[in-house]
């Protein structure tokens, strides 16, 4: 290695030799940023296309200590500026694999390769798909994963939600305030999410809830038209406009699949929280097994990640 350039190998193929990478951009990686930039450690951020990862696509965030509310644009800008602020280096780029070396990992991006010490996986996850019929055929011409990006588009429009967890019940809360009519369905009789959304749902004037209900089909021609629904009394054609799903998440864990154990449904395995069952690899946030996926448990990761990578180092 070129120790000036901290450049590897010849040709076009850059490959810098780091002492940590961290793989993400949302709340955890900003974090371990954060933290990682503090204890002056040679460290890159490899941030998604989709900075901010899934906190930036939420409307309102009024559970994060300290802050009564603010939207999750708001708060992962100011979370990448104060990393910044302490000296985070980011890049743009997506992470394509990550191999085993003898003293540490080979990470792969579309930009460059990375030889990394240490690792920090905070890759997060996307929405999971229902897999049900029309849902490919209409994403993007009805349906969508993301009312805050979405809302706008289906003013006084007649829209379904799918799911029962925090993200159904607040991201149905937030469309309530286009729409002119908004139907929940979940698939039993009580919520998953937190009890204070649950009450608020249950009490806005344009929502419906239909418990114990399953989506099974969407129809429509060039864009949603309409459903069709198993409820207890049997199927259901409705008619929507739009049709927003919130059905739980996919860790983003495909590249590191060759190097950390992960678990049957693709997230990161842990111990001690941020501990993989790699030495020199951690893990953050919503990638990992760790039961609690908020902002504050996210943050929390980062920085012990960043600090265990600290100690390693000394
Ligand atoms: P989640 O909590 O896993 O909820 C997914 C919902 O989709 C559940 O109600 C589940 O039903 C339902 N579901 C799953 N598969 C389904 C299927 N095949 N057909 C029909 N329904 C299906 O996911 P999430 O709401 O995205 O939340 C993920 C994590 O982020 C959670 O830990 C959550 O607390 C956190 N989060 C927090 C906030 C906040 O503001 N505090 C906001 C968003 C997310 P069942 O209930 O029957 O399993």
């Amino acid at each position: 290695m070129d120790l000036k350039t901290g450049l590897v190998g010849s040709g076009s193929t850059e490959s810098r030799e780091l002492d940590l990478v961290i793989a993400g951009g949302g709340p955890a990686a900003l974090a371990a940023a954060l933290y990682a930039a503090r204890y002056d450690i040679d460290h890159i951020v490899l941030e998604s296309y989709q900075p901010g990862g899934q906190a930036a696509l939420t409307a309102v965030i009024e559970n994060y200590p300290g802050i009564k509310t603010i939207t999750g644009g708001d708060i992962v800008t100011a979370m990448k500026e104060q990393a910044e602020s302490w000296g985070a280096v980011f890049e743009m780029a997506s992470v394509l694999s990550a191999e085993p070396l003898k003293d540490g990992i080979q990470i792969k991006a579309d930009s460059s390769t990375y030889m990394a010490r240490n690792l920090i996986i905070a890759t997060g996850a996307a929405p999971a798909k229902l897999g049900v019929p029309g849902e490919d055929k209409f994403y993007g011409r009805g349906v969508s994963y993301c009312a805050t990006c979405d809302a706008p588009f289906f003013r006084d429009a007649r829209v379904l939600v799918v799911g029962g967890g925090d993200s159904a019940v607040k991201e149905a809360l937030h469309l309530s305030d286009f729409v002119s009519e908004l139907v929940i369905v979940h698939r039993r009789d009580k919520f998953r999410a937190e009890p204070y959304l649950a009450h608020k749902l249950l009490s806005c004037g344009n929502c419906n809830v239909m418990w114990n209900t399953t989506l099974k089909e969407i129809k429509g021609d060039e864009s949603v038209e309409g459903v069709i629904l198993n409820t207890p009394e049997g199927e259901k054609e409705m008619k929507f406009d739009g049709i927003f799903m919130y059905v739980g998440r996919k860790p983003a864990t495909e590249p590191f699949a060759n190097l950390v154990e992960l678990n049957d449904n693709g997230t990161v395995r842990t111990h001690n929280i941020v501990h993989t069952s790699r030495e020199n690899v951690f893990a953050a946030g919503d990638v990992t097994d760790n039961d609690l996926r908020q902002i504050v448990t996210a943050v929390s990761d980062g920085a012990r990640a960043a600090s265990a990578v600290f100690d390693k180092l000394q």
